[in-house]
């Protein structure tokens, strides 16, 4: 019998490796101890004790040999680090703003903004929320709203671009509170919330053309601007003959600047920034960054962080890197959708999200469906996943009562150059085991609730 060749060509990875981590291997009885020491919640378990890390793209990327290089160069200057200038031209270059404010990480950009743009009373809408970015917006006495299209609330929904943000839903929001009292509109590109669904240029421009009527700025969340730029590409007439970096840069012209995570696209393990066309805001930036992080020109990071974070971003824009990226998460998914094993569709950009939900149809929002499934998969196989459902959505502020978020996920998030194929083949084993065995589940108790981002701190024991 003959082996079927595929008809398309492999996304294979644009690089080699040259340096090894080894992992340490454990048993199920280790496993099962370790769970229970963590009070259930993956954030809570030594990275001793994993085997395959998926809690998170954030921070966990492998550099390149080029930017290892830079690391060397770094000018740990107090002040004006060459490295500095080097980081403001490349997002000058790649992203096309004019003012950057380097941070220690995303939320030291999002807490900035937050300072500067907010006042109290004021709406912020933005295509669904982020954990950091809504209690920013919160701490500086603003509202959340969510305009999102309703289908992100769907995980069968399978139209190309989910993160979309409503627009029937945003004119509703300004008729009814004032333009004055929306400081800007909130646009992350990919919604990671949603799934990793990016948002067409065709909606940004829309979004654009009605804050322009009424005198409102957009600001993009754009830590993962690049994958959103890439899915553009990938899937909206007129764009696929267009390079990534060209597409990210169209994307970010119609916004008024940027808060970013460099610890995602920028292929980095820490920074950030905020970027700024507006001078007065920029000064204001620049002159509370000081505060918080520290001078204008490192906020928080060392000259070697900057420059690794320069030569990343340089990397990040390349189609072979993208393809490879976005092909290997694909991969994942299809193998799980392949196996019946419940996922978000279409696949997202850094992750792949089980959908906890239709896991677990005997527990309750209360029981923690998510939580318990995240730890399920620690238990089988060593793999770490996040919880992204009612844990992570908090509380309200005003009724004190859990957000019951439409969505109950648990996130397979892929590092950025660190893990194989076949690796994908035993994440995708251990899912479709735990998910033959879904009928045992029975939910989880929290015994230990923190005030602030609950989801990093919890505690929980089986019902
Ligand atoms: C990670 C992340 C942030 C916050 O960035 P940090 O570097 O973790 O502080 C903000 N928005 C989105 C969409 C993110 O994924």
């Amino acid at each position: 019998m003959s082996i079927q060749r595929p008809a398309r060509r492999s996304w294979a990875e644009p690089w080699k490796v040259k340096v090894v981590e080894p992992l340490k291997m454990t048993t199920r009885a280790e496993r099962e101890r370790a769970i229970v020491e963590a009070g259930y919640n993956t954030f809570l378990l030594r990275s001793d004790d994993v085997y395959i890390d998926l809690l998170t793209d954030s921070g966990t990327s492998a550099m390149s040999d080029w930017q290892w290089a830079g690391m060397m160069m770094g000018d740990e200057a107090y002040a004006g680090s060459r490295n500095f200038y080097n980081l403001e031209e490349t997002i000058q270059k790649y992203y096309g703003f004019k003012y950057v404010v380097p941070t220690h990480q995303g939320r030291g950009a999002e807490n900035l903004l937050s300072q500067i743009a907010i006042e109290p009373g004021d709406y912020v809408p933005g295509n669904m929320y982020f954990t950091t970015t809504r209690l920013h917006q919160e701490l500086a006495g603003g509202t959340f709203v969510d305009v999102i299209v309703p289908e992100a609330h769907d995980p069968l929904d399978e139209r190309p671009f989910k993160g979309n943000i409503d627009l029937g839903a945003l004119e509703a929001l300004i008729s009814k509170v004032g333009a004055k009292k929306i400081p800007y509109v909130c646009v992350a590109a990919t919604v990671n919330m949603a799934g990793g669904q990016p948002i067409s240029m065709a909606n940004m421009k829309a979004v654009r053309e009605l804050t322009d009527k009424h005198g409102i700025k957009i600001f993009l969340d754009a830590t993962r601007a690049v994958e959103n730029a890439f899915f553009i590409k990938q899937r909206e007439p007129g764009y696929r003959d267009k390079s990534t970096a060209e597409i990210l840069l169209e994307f970010c012209s119609y916004s008024d600047g940027c808060t970013m995570s460099g610890k995602k696209d920028a292929l980095v393990n820490i920074g950030g920034w905020l970027a700024l066309n507006d001078k007065d805001m920029y000064e204001e930036a620049s002159n509370l960054v000081v505060v918080f992080e520290g001078l204008h020109t490192y906020g928080g990071m060392a000259g070697r962080d900057m420059e690794a974070m320069a030569r990343g971003i340089v990397e990040s824009v390349q189609d072979d890197h993208m393809r490879a990226r976005i092909g290997q998460v694909e991969y994942l998914g299809r193998r799980l959708m392949d196996w019946g094993v419940p996922v978000v569709r279409p696949i997202g950009g850094h992750a792949v999200y089980l959908d906890a939900k239709a896991f677990y149809p005997q527990l309750t929002q209360d029981q923690f469906p998510a939580q318990t499934l995240a730890a399920a998969l620690y238990v089988d196989a060593g793999v770490r996943a996040m919880e992204r459902g009612i844990v992570s959505a908090g509380r309200d502020k005003q009724t004190g009562k859990h957000h019951y978020p439409k969505l109950e996920l648990v996130r397979l998030t892929i590092p950025r150059r660190v893990y194989t194929q076949a690796h994908m083949d035993v994440v995708a084993e251990s899912a479709a085991c735990v998910w033959d065995d879904r009928a045992k589940a029975t939910g989880l108790r929290m015994t230990y609730e923190p005030k602030y981002l609950r989801f990093f701190q919890a505690r929980f024991e089986p019902l």
